[in-house]
Parts: C-alpha cells; structure tokens; sequence
C-alpha cells in the first residue's frame, strides 16, 4: 500500500462532503484532533475483522444495529443503556436460533455525518442546505444551522469517547450477564401479542437452568458475564477520519481510530472517489453498502480495491435494495463474489430500500417491508450456495414510533407520539427484538 496516505483522498473526487469556509478553523480543529487519543486501538479492530472472517464462513453471525444519526441533544446514558440492552437481548435469540456467536457491532460512538438525497431542502419558500448531521451543521431550518461549522468535530468526538467509554463498562462490569439478558426478554414474551415468541425463549430458559446444573455458572465464567461490543459508522467526514488515523505500532499499518469498523455509503462508493481511497488504506473491517445501483463490475473494481489480499472479514458487503427487489439484485453481485473468488461477508440491511412517506406525512419504514426484505435476502443466499452472515439495523432501545407495524402495531397516526429521529426512522425496542425473533426462525429453518 505504499501510493496510499491518510491524506490521498484529498486528490479524489468527493460527494457528500461539505465545503467548509472558514479553512483556517478546519485546519485548527484538525490539528487539535490528530493529537488526540483515538477511540479504538488495533488490536480490537483486528478481533473484530476475525469475527467477521467466521462470520463470512457461517461460524458467526453479525448483529449490527443503532441510530441513523446520532444527535448532541438525545445523548443520555439511558439511551446508550437502552440501545445496548436490547442488542444483547438480540443477540441471545440469534445465537439460540444460528447456533453460533454473534458478533455485536453499534451503530454508535461516530455515526454522525449524513448523505442526504438533495444537496438543498427547501421549505416554506425559503431553501437552505440540506442537514448533514450534527458534526457537520444544525438541524434547525435556519442559514445560520445549516451553515458547517467544524468545531462540530471536537464535540463529535467527545460524544464518542464517553458513548465508549459507557458501553465498555457496561460490556465488562456485569450489566451484560446472560441470565439478567435472559430475564429482559422474558417480560417482552408475557404479553398475549408475543406468545408465540414464549417457546424460543423458554427453550433458552431451558438452556440456562441446564447449565446452571452442569455447573456453567456465569460467576465462575467470564464469558457468561461479558461480551465484547464494537462501534461503527459511515466513514463519510473525512476530514474527521484522517484527523484520527493512528499508525498500529505492533504491524505499522494505519488505524481508523475513530471507530472499530467503518462503512462506505451507497451515494459514496465510486471507486474513483475519494471515499473509496481513505477505506482501502486503513487495517479496520471496512463495510460497503450495495444498493440497486451497484453494478457487478464496479463490485469486482471494488473488492480488488478494498480487499487487495482478500482477507476474510476485511470487507462486509451490507445489501439494502428494498423489499420486493432483492432477487432482482442480489444474485448479480453474489456471482460477481463467487467469480473473484473474493472473501466477504454477506448482511442485509432492510431498512434504507424500505423508506416510505406516510399517509400522516411522516419518513416511515413499514415493519412487514423490513420483514420481508430479510426473508427475501436469506432465500436468494441459499438459491446461490452464499451465506448469510448478518443483519443490520436502524433502531433504538428507546419506546419511539417511527416505523409502523410490529406486534404492538403501531399505526400512521401513532407516528407523531414519540418520532425523534434526526434522520431515518428506527426500529424500536420491541420492535427489534420481535425482528430477532423472526430472524432468528429463518436461522433455524
Ligand atoms: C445509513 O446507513 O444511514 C445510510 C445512509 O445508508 P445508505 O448509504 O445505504 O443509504
Ligand atoms: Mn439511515
């Protein structure tokens, strides 16, 4: 890799990148940053890149799930418990169903900067740049929210490093003990809409009670009472990712010390591009999102790029085409892998093909759409011999209504009760742990 430097993207082409004015600011703001700690070391993004690998031969499964963007006014320890609470909740019923471990990965600590579909937003006949996420500017529709600012960095990163440093005392200091898992989600299962959910998770009690008698208890196993827990987002501010690129000094290789795994978006992916040149240079796990645009050329142009030693769990291929248009995609790109021999690991994203406008005016994802689209996923997986190695998710441990159906079916007209989203809408609490259970099915299936 020796053309590649955490500055060559510099001389590519960006999308979705906002032009800062105040370019002495920015150099400021940088140059603070690139002395800070970074977030993720080394060899925690090493682990993370070999779970993935087992994950890509089924030995694994990966659960990545969290906001679409994180906000500066909605961050509170409850919600970072929350979300974390019901992942491991996730989690269990996974690994009940897929009987292997699951690999867990937030959407959180970093995922701040947005793609948006139009550069500008207009309303009430004024129009202003669009919102990029707070690291970049304001949600408020005024000139002066919008304008980027990147002293939004500093503030970014700080909310990043407390997520962290919160979610790594919760994943070792006994929050994440397996029975106290367990007994969550059993009050999930009470209620006579999730009955027919009872029979797994009694099975699980089963399990447990089992090993309890064997002696497996967790206060003498360090596995049972702790997990490990990643952090990811969409590598999209670059000038925030160079600033926190460390050299790993066990290998030499450079470190996105921002998070432990980063993602290319769909609107960001053109192998020329600069988004395409920071990824291929750092040791992380690197995500690529497939949308129906993705042609099995440009894949292949892609997995030399960012996979050059075609090492498994360097690069997860994350499909979002939309219920209904998964057969018509999927097999394409899972040959163009096949035919290149490459090492990846196939997940489904079922939410950004299932965005849809609500009758009440509200940015909604329909729970059966979302259904569907895994199940669609899974069947053209096995049609082609590939694995299914994971699922991500847009949701929150919190008791939003954002997307419409689930058990505790919530309507069009209960969207406006709890919608808090700064961007995409997300599944709740109970309605991702009833997409684990249904998930969960297609595993043992
Ligand atoms: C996202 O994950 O929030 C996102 C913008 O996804 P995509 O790039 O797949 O549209
Ligand atoms: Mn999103």
């Amino acid at each position: 890799m020796s053309d590649w430097q955490k500055t060559t993207w510099r001389t590519k082409p960006r999308v979705q990148m906002p032009d800062y004015t105040d370019a002495e600011a920015l150099s400021a703001v940088e140059a603070r940053l690139s002395k800070y700690p970074p977030l993720v070391f080394a060899g925690e993004a090493r682990s993370l890149k070999k779970a993935l690998g087992a994950a890509s031969r089924g030995e694994a499964f990966l659960l990545q799930g969290g906001d679409c963007a994180e906000a500066f006014d909605q961050f509170s320890a409850d919600a970072i418990r929350d979300t974390f609470k019901v992942m491991l909740q996730m989690a269990m019923v996974l690994t009940y169903g897929a009987k292997v471990p699951v690999v867990k990965v937030g959407r959180m600590a970093g995922q701040f900067a947005k793609p948006r579909s139009a550069p500008t937003e207009a309303r009430d006949g004024l129009e202003l740049p669009s919102y990029r996420g707070d690291i970049i500017n304001e949600l408020a529709f005024t000139p002066e929210a919008r304008i980027p600012d990147p002293a939004k960095m500093l503030q970014a990163y700080t909310q990043a490093a407390a997520t962290l440093n919160l979610l790594r005392a919760f994943s070792t200091g006994g929050y994440a003990d397996v029975h106290q898992v367990h007994a969550w989600t059993l009050g999930f299962t009470e209620g006579e809409k999730a009955a027919k959910y009872r029979d797994l998770a009694n099975r699980i009690s089963d399990t447990l009670d089992f090993m309890k008698a064997a002696g497996l208890e967790s206060d003498t196993n360090h596995n049972l009472r702790t997990v490990d827990f990643y952090t990811s987002h969409e590598a999209l501010l670059l000038e925030y990712e160079e600033a926190l690129c460390r050299v790993d000094s066990t290998s030499g290789k450079w470190l996105a010390g921002s998070g432990h795994m980063i993602w290319i978006g769909d609107r960001t992916r053109q192998p020329d591009g600069a988004h395409v040149e920071f990824a291929r240079g750092v040791l992380n796990p690197v995500g690529l999102k497939c949308g129906p645009t993705l042609s099995a050329e440009d894949l292949k142009v892609l997995m030399r790029r960012l996979n050059p030693s075609n090492e498994a769990g360097k690069l997860t291929l994350i499909a979002r085409f939309g219920a209904g248009k998964v057969a018509e995609h999927l097999p394409r790109l899972v040959r163009a892998v096949r035919e290149e021999g490459a090492h990846v690991t196939w997940v489904c994203d079922p939410m950004h093909g299932n965005t849809i406008k609500s009758g009440s005016g509200y940015k909604t994802r329909p729970f059966d759409a979302v259904l569907r689209e895994v199940r669609e996923f899974f069947s053209v997986m096995n049609a082609e011999g590939a694995i299914p190695g994971g699922v991500h998710f847009e949701m929150t441990g919190q008791d939003v209504t954002e997307c419409t159906g689930g058990v505790y079916a919530v309507s069009d007209e209960d969207l406006s009760d709890r919608y808090h989203t700064a961007c995409d809408p997300r599944l709740n609490a109970s309605q991702s742990l009833e997409l684990a259970f249904l998930v969960a099915e297609e595993l043992t299936a």
